[in-house]
């Protein structure tokens, strides 16, 4: 039996997600679309889903007795109210990263989801789900011994002008900040940030480059660059430093060429073309526990310790320099 999925937000990731669901992976077809820009809606069902029906009230999607499982693409602000309305209507729900703007908003979806008694919600951080990352996490497991060190980094070519230093951390770092705590299976205590000169393609409000420091409770130091103006393309690095040995993040996958006495590899420039299997094996996780009326993947509470860690990011961005603690209460049982 396919699984009936309804889609809030049918823009750039929201239309993929309705591509990939629709065109590529079995066991389930997006059936509803919702978005407050009409055009958006009408786009992705002509295009990825037609017969799909478009609902004007996010919610009434949500509460329909033909949707079995809902995926929230919107902006980040309306995250938290749709995952709690589809938590409340006992649907298994994929929101995209961040579960809320908010680490109070997330704690709610936790604590609603944890009322509920199971999970039924998956947070979209895809890197989880990279073949590369996926690697790496097994040769930190079992070969280069406990974890020291990482030098791990994040650029971008460019970013426009409505990108400002803040998003740093909540648009760019909060990939690292989730993907590193679940390679290291580790906590974070501590966040520092320091400012290089500031690179003369960074726009008057934005700082770029910057460091992120980060310590773990079992004692790793993490540094993390982040650079959005590095021109030469949109490049993801992460090496583990441990006892025994280093593992790297391998490169993704490019012709090698030998030619006019160069050694040569491409890099890429767009972001949406290095995780691209990624988005495929999260969402194919995701139909596969949703049919069964759950949710796996990344969760709730991986959503609101992103969060609460994302949120000292800032404030270390805006006390440069000084170390900024990291409190997190204790675990629900749920999430083990
Ligand atoms: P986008 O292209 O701007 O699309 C968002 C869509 O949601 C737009 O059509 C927007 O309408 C609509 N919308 C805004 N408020 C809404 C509401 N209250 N109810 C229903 N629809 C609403 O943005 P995007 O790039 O797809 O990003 C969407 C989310 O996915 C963001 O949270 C982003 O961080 C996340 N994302 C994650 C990844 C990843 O790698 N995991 C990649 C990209 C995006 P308007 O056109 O009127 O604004």
């Amino acid at each position: 039996m396919s699984l009936n999925i309804g889609v809030i937000g049918t823009g750039a990731i929201g239309q993929d997600h309705t591509r990939r669901i629709n065109q590529v992976l079995a066991g389930a077809r997006v059936v509803a679309v919702n978005d407050v820009n009409r055009a958006n809606a009408e786009k992705c069902v002509a295009d990825y889903a037609p017969g799909a029906t478009i609902f004007d009230d996010p919610n009434a999607l949500i509460a329909d007795a033909g949707i079995d499982a809902v995926l929230v693409c919107s902006w980040g602000q309306t995250h938290e109210e749709y995952v709690l309305a589809t938590i409340a209507a006992g649907k298994p729900c994929f929101c995209e990263k961040p579960l809320a703007t908010t680490a109070e908003g997330a704690r709610r979806i936790v604590d609603a989801e944890v009322a509920a008694g199971k999970r039924l919600v998956q947070v979209g951080f895809m890197r989880r789900y990279d073949p590369g990352y996926r690697a790496l996490k097994r040769a930190v497991d079992s070969q280069t011994g406990a974890p020291l060190m990482v030098h791990a980094a994040h650029r971008n070519p460019r970013v426009g002008n409505a990108y400002v230093t803040p998003m740093a951390i909540h648009d760019t770092l909060i990939h690292e900040i989730d993907v590193l705590r679940w390679l290291l299976d580790d906590d974070y205590v501590s966040a520092q940030v320091l400012f290089p000169r500031k690179s003369p393609h960074a726009h008057e409000a934005l700082r770029d480059p910057q460091v992120v420091i980060l310590q773990t409770a079992k004692g790793v130091v993490i540094d993390v660059e982040i650079f959005v103006n590095s021109r030469y393309g949109y490049d993801i690095q992460c090496e583990v430093v441990g006892e025994e040995g280093i593992a790297r993040l391998p490169e993704p996958m490019g012709i090698q060429t030998r030619l006019n006495a160069t050694l040569g590899q491409p890099i890429l420039m767009d972001w949406k073309d290095r995780f691209i299997d990624s988005y495929d094996y999260e969402l194919t996780d995701f139909i596969r526990a949703a049919s069964a009326g759950t949710a796996a993947g990344p969760t709730a509470w991986d959503g609101y310790v992103a969060a609460v860690t994302s949120d000292a990011c800032v404030a270390a961005q805006e006390a440069e320099g000084t170390t900024i603690a990291i409190d997190l209460p204790a675990r629900p049982a749920m999430y083990g």
